[in-house]
């Protein structure tokens, strides 16, 4: 799942309005986030199968420290945690405990039977994505429901807090897009998957909170 988790965390920021928009969002990419890292140290491992499933040429032959529901559960609670003890806001740490968890049943729903339960553990995946339709349908209705709840929660004090975030979304849904109907291949899982993944999760985080910090919270709720 690609732009489902960041539903997630658009829609968070009803629950806890104080929580900065990045923050809400790096709970539930936090499994994606950490991968691309993992893979550069060697810890993780993907192969490039195109036959594997219809939406991702990508075969997930081992993610445990980021994509098992065990470690799932520690990276919840280390984050939280953390966030609790800085913040003090209780509705921002259950919102990120709660993120960081739904990673692990989306990616379930999604995936073929890549997603162990703990490291080393037995692997499990519904399999949505061998259904291009099914899983456009599902990510789409998901992100639309996500960005809605936002614009209830906020609105813009600037042009920053605007376009920045009309460009966000838009951008969002395009290389999705993009992604799902592309039929180029990638060849090294260094330079064309784990760098620019890790270099983009780095610049939509930063991104998020730019322009959430450029919009104010809806009247009703401050
Ligand atoms: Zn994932």
């Amino acid at each position: 799942m690609f732009i489902g988790h960041f539903a997630v965390g658009f829609a968070a920021k009803r629950y806890a309005p104080r929580t900065s928009l990045a923050v809400l969002l790096a709970a539930p990419l936090l499994s994606d986030l950490l991968w691309p890292p993992f893979l550069l140290l060697g810890w993780e491992t993907v192969r490039i199968d195109p036959a594997r499933t219809k939406v991702s040429p990508l075969n997930f032959t081992s993610f445990p420290w980021s994509h098992s529901l065990l470690m799932c559960a520690v990276w919840a609670a280390l984050f939280a945690a953390i966030y609790y003890w800085i913040t003090r806001y209780w509705p921002g740490t259950l919102a990120i405990a709660l993120g960081v968890l739904s990673h692990w049943l989306l990616d379930w729903i999604t995936h073929g039977k890549d997603m162990p339960l703990y490291p080393g553990g037995a692997k499990f995946g519904l399999g949505l994505w061998n259904s291009v339709a099914g899983t456009l349908g599902v990510e789409l209705a998901m992100f639309a429901t996500g960005v809605w709840l936002y614009v209830l929660t906020t609105k813009a004090r600037d042009r920053i807090g605007r376009y920045g975030f009309v460009a966000y979304v838009v951008l969002l849904v395009a290389s999705y897009l993009r992604d799902t109907f592309s039929s180029q291949l990638p060849h090294s899982v260094k330079a064309e998957i784990a760098w620019p993944g890790l270099i983009a999760g780095v610049v939509m985080l930063i991104w998020a909170w730019w322009f959430d910090r450029h919009r104010d919270l809806k009247p009703t709720l401050t």
